[in-house]
């Protein structure tokens, strides 16, 4: 999102994404209506149908939008080690050894933003918020012919369990009948022993999600037990996922941003801020933040200002409301991770 609201505005940027384009998988995320057509300034733009969608099909959306765009170049497989800067320009160096520079370096990677531990040297880390989420898809042939499909996102339970459950469209983009899929995430605070075991989460940092093949049997059997407190229809999506062993476990983290920006680097999304996923709004916060640093960076392209202090101006703008999002959502996380514990804290 950020690649295309600078290119807009005249930036060639270059993107640097450690992924290959393997299949990810992720949460649901809301997409809101001409998302496409807000980002580019293109009405004409392939639309990403508005309403809830999984991050892959969020992901592919903005990828195929920014690959057609002649002012971004996408290098995947590229994996940032370090950021530097100086008076003149700001650069990254992959593992690879290579080095990109530029007029500024923006952090969009995320939750572990290496970028972030130059910009926030003194508190580099999103910390371990106690508790994580189990998530699932499934195909809606799976389920039988009888499912009464939901219309909108069920979120089930309350004190120690949380489970929220979302139709999405097909992985093709289709919503018609026997097409569509079924998203789950289960929040759990019961087993950190498994997460800090498997080494996913150490000390209080978080450095990835469990995947499916990673996850112990046992743990999938109680799981299919403890799924029965569940509606039918969650119930049978849950234990459809464990069958083909397609469920993940992602450690949830947070982190309240001091600043957003040093020198001529600047930090948006998660590698900004990083909010529970309870507050449903770290994608729309990633896109409020791209939006403000182009409204910043507009008058730089002309090489007309001095760009620190844009970038200065984008913190001021966002600073505060990110820091409120991420803080809004902490008493949850203190009261969910208390709430109930199995094994090791
Ligand atoms: C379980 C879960 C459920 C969620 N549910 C919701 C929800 O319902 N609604 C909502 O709004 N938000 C939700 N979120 C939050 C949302 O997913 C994030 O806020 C959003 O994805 C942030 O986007 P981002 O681009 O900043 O970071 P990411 O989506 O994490 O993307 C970062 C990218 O940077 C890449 N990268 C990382 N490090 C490097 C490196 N060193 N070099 C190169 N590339 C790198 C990664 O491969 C990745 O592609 C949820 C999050 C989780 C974990």
């Amino acid at each position: 999102m950020t690649a295309l609201v600078l290119s807009r505005i005249g930036f060639a940027v270059t993107v640097l994404e450690r992924s290959d384009n393997s299949f990810r998988t992720g949460a649901a995320l809301h997409v809101d209506h001409g998302l496409l057509a807000r980002l580019t300034g293109n009405r004409m733009h392939n639309p990403l149908a508005p309403g809830i969608q999984s991050w892959f099909t969020v992901h592919a959306g903005l990828l195929g939008a920014a690959r057609s765009h002649p002012l971004i170049d996408i290098r995947q497989g590229m994996s940032v080690e370090s950021v530097g800067q100086n008076t003149e320009s700001a650069w990254v160096v992959a593992a690879n050894g290579q080095r990109f520079g530029g007029d500024l370096v923006v952090g969009a990677d995320g939750h572990n933003s290496v970028v972030r531990r130059t910009v926030s040297p003194e508190k580099p880390n999103a910390t371990f918020a106690g508790y994580s989420i189990w998530l699932g898809v499934v195909q809606e042939s799976s389920l039988g012919p009888n499912v009464r499909w939901p219309s909108e996102t069920a979120f089930l339970g309350g004190g120690d369990e949380y489970l929220l459950g979302y139709p999405l469209p097909g992985s093709d983009g289709s919503v018609e009948k026997g097409h569509r899929q079924l998203g789950w995430a289960w929040y759990d605070s019961s087993r950190n022993g498994l997460f800090r075991e498997k080494g996913c989460v150490a000390g209080n940092v978080v450095s990835h999600s469990l995947k499916a093949a990673d996850v112990p049997e046992q743990t999938l059997r109680e799981m299919a037990s403890d799924a029965e407190r569940w509606p039918s229809l969650w119930h049978d999506a849950i234990l459809d996922s464990i069958k083909r062993k397609a469920v993940i476990g992602t450690p949830i983290t947070e982190y309240v941003p001091d600043r957003l920006v040093e020198g001529r680097l600047a930090l948006v999304g998660d590698a900004a801020h990083v909010p529970t996923p309870m507050t449903g709004n770290g994608f729309r916060a990633s896109l409020l933040d791209a939006e403000a640093l182009a409204e910043c960076l507009s008058g730089e392209v002309s090489g007309s200002g001095p760009l620190q202090s844009s970038l200065v101006k984008y913190q001021t703008l966002r600073l505060n409301d990110v820091r409120r999002l991420v803080q809004s959502g902490q008493d949850f996380s203190r009261n969910f991770a208390a709430s109930r514990t199995r094994g090791q804290p």
